[in-house]
């Protein structure tokens, strides 16, 4: 993507952004782009690092390690987002390269990242991921099993910064989103993280402070 074009499709989401916010009488900078560049290889992210874009989600492990040392040497200031899910044996090195993690969804994962973050004395924020929608194949938390997951987190001292959620596909995403504000609200959490590239700007409305995009700043997936 030439740089012309990623500046412009950044400006484009900021501007959506901004707008939302501003209709829900929200300060825009209350709210943190989350640029995904999952599958996306170094010439197509370089574009955004020009344009100005610092805060990246990446959903593996591996795939984040062997793209972002090299793309952080040449570009400082640069927070990594952990957007997927994440097996407990790759904890540690999860620990090591985010900055941020969205898929706290496990007693088993509070454990092992809790280990983590004591042995390199690093703690990337933490975002208890919660099934919104119930739906059995996707990752996340039950509804009914977040007030023990966040009382287990917290005991175990990982910075719980947030709840995350990906609504079910293909229908109206706002009351989901909405679910996820009061269930951050009756915990004392304050931290949203809701909204891709379909609907981002109905989830800054609705209080996220944290948008993850990526079909929209890189086009399409291959
Ligand atoms: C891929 C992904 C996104 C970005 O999705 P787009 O529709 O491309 O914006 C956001 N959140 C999660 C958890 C993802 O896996």
């Amino acid at each position: 993507m030439p740089i012309d074009d990623a500046s412009t499709r950044l400006a484009e989401v900021r501007e959506k952004i901004a707008r939302a916010a501003r209709i829900a009488g929200r300060a825009p900078d209350a709210i943190e782009l989350i640029a995904v560049s999952k599958t996306h290889d170094a010439v197509a992210i370089r574009p955004l690092l020009a344009a100005g874009q610092r805060v990246f989600g990446e959903n593996r492990v591996q795939e984040a390690a062997a793209k972002w040392p090299e793309l952080r040497e040449t570009t400082s200031g640069v927070a990594l987002h952990l957007i997927g899910q994440l097996q407990s044996n790759k904890a540690e090195e999860a620990v090591a390269l985010f900055d941020a993690i969205h898929a706290v969804d496990r007693p088993s994962l509070v454990g092992a990242l809790a280990r983590a973050m004591d042995r390199a004395d690093r703690r990337p924020a933490c975002f208890v991921q919660v099934n919104i929608g119930d739906e059995p194949q996707k990752g996340g938390c039950l509804v009914a099993d977040l007030p023990a997951l966040l009382a287990e987190a917290r005991s175990a001292e990982l910075p719980v910064a947030g709840l995350m959620c990906i609504p079910p596909a293909d229908i109206e995403p706002a009351p989901y989103f909405a679910l996820l504000a009061r269930l951050a609200r009756d915990h004392g959490v304050t931290g949203l993280s809701m909204g891709m590239s379909g609907d981002y700007e109905t989830a800054v409305t609705i209080g996220a402070t944290h948008v993850r995009v990526g079909t929209a700043l890189f086009g399409e997936r291959a």
